[in-house]
């Protein structure tokens, strides 16, 4: 028998390594495809809730689809409860009572949280203009169109403030129970940030290591970093340009901004604006601004300072750069006549190395 080459040996020998070599590589690159796929990639949704859309970018080696699902359900749970006009609804009820309303654990917090940022923001966010905010068909419940609107006469404005206002509202918190007082409540200013929080926790039940942003209307919330590290970059828009027109970018990698706007819902008459943010003092849209925006932790926060720092305006901008950073929310305001004014640690989001 002829005994085998030792070369040949060898060759054979290093073609069975380099095979071996060769398949542990491309068994690493699709383990690491696959990982990227689960954790890297973002992945689009989209429903309509609350009067605008709702769009989520997420990443999560959680089915991201399952997760995007629960937040709309939860978002579409809290756009019912809190409807002032379907008839049955937790809002309805205590806005059609003259009686004690009692409430579950959830009102009773979020009708305590709405107090508090009435007395914190001297009234400039007021839970209970519902009266005034259904005289000039402003709620994001009952879409007008645009015939429909009409300038209320002052009479009417009037007996609207007459009864508004958070200081009609009292609390039983032994009773967990409600009184308006023929009051309206309205958490039209709030409700989107609430959501939102209840949208981050309820992502990070599912997968605490998720990423991606959530957006409502004019406010974001960030639910971790781009691709696990990097800043997200929010657009501040112009309010007299078009949708991707942005006067400023602010940068996160968590948190949430909020923007109120006196583009977001209105009606013109005679060339005047008449719009959806309504300074509880006179009963008009307010204003002293026309575009506010709050970056803070708290989506809550973000939503209703920007509400109320739009009520503020410029006359009261000292009461605001003074209050709201102690609250824990940075803002960007932008007077009728385009001038930008911050808060000092606002331009911190704005740098992109940050
Ligand atoms: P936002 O877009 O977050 O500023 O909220 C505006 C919505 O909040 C309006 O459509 C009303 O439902 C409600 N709203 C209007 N004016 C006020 C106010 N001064 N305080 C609280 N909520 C208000
Ligand atoms: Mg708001």
């Amino acid at each position: 028998m002829q005994q085998p080459d030792p070369v040949e040996i060898l060759k054979l020998n290093r073609i069975v390594v380099y095979s071996v070599i060769g398949l542990f590589l491309v068994l690493i690159t699709i383990y690491a495809l696959f990982i990227y796929g689960k954790t890297g990639q973002y992945q689009d949704f989209e429903d309509y809730i609350f009067g605008t859309y709702i769009r989520i970018k997420i990443a999560s080696k959680v089915n991201p689809e399952k997760i995007a699902k629960a937040i709309f359900t939860e978002m579409r749970r809290l756009e019912e409860k809190y409807d002032p006009y379907r008839e049955g609804s937790v809002l309805y009820n205590l806005n059609h009572s003259e009686d004690w309303v009692q409430v579950d654990d959830e009102t009773l917090a979020l009708v305590d949280l709405s107090l508090k940022l009435a007395k914190q923001t001297e009234g400039a966010f007021d839970p209970a203009l519902g009266r005034l905010i259904d005289l000039w068909g402003f709620s994001k419940y009952s879409q007008r169109s645009e015939s429909e609107f009409k300038v209320p006469e002052p009479r009417e404005i009037k007996e609207a403030i007459l009864l508004s206002g958070y200081q009609k509202i009292t609390v039983d918190y032994l009773k967990k129970s409600v009184k308006t007082n023929g009051a309206w409540l309205d958490f039209g200013g709030m409700l989107k940030g609430y959501a939102l929080k209840r949208a981050y926790q309820i992502a990070k039940e599912y997968d605490k290591n998720c990423h991606g942003f959530i957006e409502a209307g004019g406010q974001i919330m960030i639910l971790g970093p781009k691709f696990g590290r990097a800043n997200w970059i929010v657009g501040i828009r112009n309010p007299r340009g078009n949708t991707y027109d942005s006067i400023s970018y602010v940068y996160l990698k968590e948190g949430s901004i909020a923007t109120s706007g006196d583009y977001e819902r209105y009606f013109e008459i005679d060339g005047v604006r008449y719009h959806h943010i309504l300074d509880p003092q006179t009963g008009l849209p307010s204003r002293g601004a026309i575009s506010v925006s709050v970056v803070s932790e708290d989506p809550i926060l973000a939503d209703a300072l920007s509400t109320a720092g739009f009520v503020l305006g410029k006359d009261r901008w000292l009461y605001t750069r003074t209050l709201f950073p102690k609250l824990g929310a940075e803002v960007l305001l932008i007077t009728p006549e385009m001038k930008i004014l911050k808060t000092d640690n606002f331009s911190i989001y704005e740098n992109p190395d940050r």
